[in-house]
């Protein structure tokens, strides 16, 4: 499904990422392990392009992203994204902030937009919040809303960058719950975390970066429990 080739990003004179290769497979987990600042983010950034890369090719279904006459509108309605930070509209309703961009967007009409919207509410177990604004909710709760709205456009694939690191941990494994159901419905999925028993669990294929590259990547039970590399084993003993 997405296959990135020789990534490079630069900010600047910034060299933040040096030649990145990897594959996600359909329905494949991959979660992006390392060090704050060694480049996870960007890499997610530019599989949706939201950063540019400076060079090399992202293939998403085949089509080549990177490709300057791409459609990015149509790419990125196929690629759901959440953020460590929720960005719920706050002057909307929970149930307005999963239709307002089906409608816009993707043009259905009002009534699919609201059915699509009460069934991915229901799905992270919050059909009762439909009518509350996400101030009143909990960080835990705005973060579901935020993954049911991303489902609401039926991509092909999710994104996700650290989900969890704004919340208190007793809200963490509510979000960790939701997640893993869609890992097991067959949802294709990149995910930056540092819930390491989340990727331990979960994942079917973990990546190490460090410094901009791919360090180490295999089977969870391979790079977390038994990784080759040195900088692998130094950033495991400090976070597990
Ligand atoms: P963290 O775990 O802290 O989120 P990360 O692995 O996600 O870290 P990135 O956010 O990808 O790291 O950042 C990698 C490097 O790129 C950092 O040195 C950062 O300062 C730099 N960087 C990121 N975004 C920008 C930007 N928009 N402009 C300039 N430099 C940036
Ligand atoms: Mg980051």
């Amino acid at each position: 499904v997405i296959d990135v080739q020789n990534l490079h990003k630069y900010f600047g004179d910034n060299e933040v990422l040096k030649g990145i290769d990897f594959h996600i497979a359909r329905g494949e987990v991959v979660c992006v392990i390392g060090p704050s600042g060694s480049g996870k983010s960007t890499l997610l950034r530019c599989v949706n392009l939201l950063e540019e890369p400076t060079s090399g090719t992202i293939l998403v279904d085949g089509d080549e992203i990177t490709d300057p006459d791409a459609d990015v509108d149509a790419l990125r309605a196929r690629i759901g994204m959440v953020f460590q930070q929720f960005n719920l509209f706050p002057h909307m309703t929970v149930l307005r902030n999963l239709t307002v961009a089906q409608e816009k967007v993707l043009k259905r009409g009002k009534a699919e937009s609201l059915e699509i919207a009460r069934t991915n509410l229901e799905k992270v177990g919050l059909s009762d919040k439909a009518d509350a604004y996400p101030a009143h909710l909990s960080g835990g709760q705005q973060q579901r809303v935020a993954i049911a709205r991303a489902l609401s456009m039926n991509p092909d694939m999710m994104l996700f960058d650290e989900p969890t690191s704004a919340l208190d941990p007793e809200l963490v494994g509510d979000v960790l719950a939701v997640m893993k159901d869609l890992a097991a419905e067959g949802m294709t999925m990149m995910v930056v975390t540092h819930e390491m028993s989340f990727a331990r669990e979960v994942a079917d294929k973990v990546v190490f970066m460090d410094g901009g590259v791919i360090v180490e990547e295999g089977l969870p039970a391979d790079v977390l429990g038994n990784p080759q590399h040195e900088r692998t084993q130094e950033f495991l003993a400090r976070v597990l």
